[in-house]
């Protein structure tokens, strides 16, 4: 990878958390309520319904202390959250709900596994209410991914999957460009713990991660499936969408970041799909913060997106639009422009 402007501005190192601290009240979404929501999700090759519950935690312990550079995950926690509210809150969801969902998702803006987000207790009460649902998926950084706390949960009998946000199999571009502050061997540490209390596990995988240029987060993305194919059950796709309050909307106000193409996306998904199941939800899609294209063929594209995560199939991709022919420059050319987006 060449030296670009976004290379010196990443050497200013302005943390997440330093800009985090300057953040506004206004902008500190604390809330006290979890949020939930239903969908649909691929299990065993089948659509399936989901229930996706996100706990309102203290949130990311990491958040808080450093931060990657394009979460914004610390804005939707809740510092006061007590276990018992936590657990009353989960319940409240399930008596609005109900648990008939083939999938059922909690999420905690941070990680499950972290006994000071959520204590070994209520988690485990959490678990064993669902021990009849097909799967529930957690999510947790890796280093809580310890053979303790597996072999503790598995004892809830709940089929658990635990997604972990490895975001690149590139060490260098993790640590330096996201800040994620573990290593691609912790990664496949925590996937064997899981796995060997039988649960399967979900990597999440960034494209476009900052100070790298279309044509570098294509190919880090692209090896990055093939590196991770061995330790995960199922990869997400996360296109990077600019969250308020990180380090990547700096960037992106100074005009140093641009969020992925979607015809970027398209590719990685066309040159992946087949080896193992891999979704894609593109949040924020055909918005500026959000992965976009022209603003003609976007909502297309999300739409075809959102169906080949549900089929796998890459015949779901028919939309054509003239942007393409830009796409294609910005690929070949973005180097040469010192790191700078060449398209808005
Ligand atoms: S991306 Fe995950 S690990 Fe990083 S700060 Fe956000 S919640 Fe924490
Ligand atoms: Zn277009």
């Amino acid at each position: 990878m060449k030296r670009t402007q976004n290379h010196e501005a990443r050497d200013q190192n302005v943390s997440a958390s330093d800009i985090r601290a300057n953040l506004n009240d206004h902008h500190v979404r604390s809330r006290t309520q979890p949020v939930a929501w239903t969908g649909w999700d691929l299990l065993n090759g089948e659509t399936v319904p989901t229930l996706t519950v996100v706990l309102r935690t203290r949130g990311c312990y990491w958040a808080r202390r450093k931060g990657c550079t394009m979460c914004g995950f610390v804005c939707d926690s809740n510092p006061s959250a007590t276990g018992p509210d936590i657990y009353r809150e989960f319940l409240g969801v399930l008596a609005r709900f109900g648990k008939e969902f083939k999938i059922i998702k909690i999420f905690t803006s941070g990680s499950f596994l972290d006994s000071e987000e959520l204590s070994p207790d209520v988690r485990n009460a959490i678990l064993a209410e669902l021990k009849d649902v097909p799967k529930t998926i957690i999510e947790s950084r890796p280093e809580f991914v310890t053979d303790e706390n597996c072999e503790e949960i598995a004892r809830s009998n709940a089929h658990v999957e635990i997604a972990i946000g490895l975001e690149s199999s590139n060490d260098y571009i993790r640590e330096r460009y996201i800040n994620k502050g573990f290593t691609f061997r912790d990664f496949i540490r925590a996937s064997k713990a899981a796995r060997s209390s039988g649960f399967t596990v979900k990597s999440y995988l960034l494209l476009k991660p900052p100070f790298l240029t279309e044509a570098e987060a294509m190919r880090d993305t692209i090896q990055s499936v093939k590196d991770t194919t061995e330790y995960a059950d199922i990869i997400s796709l996360n296109l990077c969408n600019v969250q308020r309050g990180t380090f990547v909307e700096k960037l992106w106000k100074k005009r140093l970041y641009r969020p992925p193409w979607l015809w970027t996306a398209v590719e990685v998904l066309t040159q992946t799909a087949g080896n193992m199941p891999i979704i894609c939800d593109p949040v924020a899609g055909g918005m500026r913060r959000g992965p976009h294209n022209c603003g003609i063929c976007d909502h297309e594209i999300v739409a075809e997106i959102r169906r080949f995560s549900l089929s796998q199939d890459k015949a779901s991709f028919k939309t054509t639009c003239a942007d393409k022919v830009l796409w294609n420059f910005v690929l070949e050319f973005e180097e040469y422009s010192y790191g700078a987006p060449l398209v808005p």
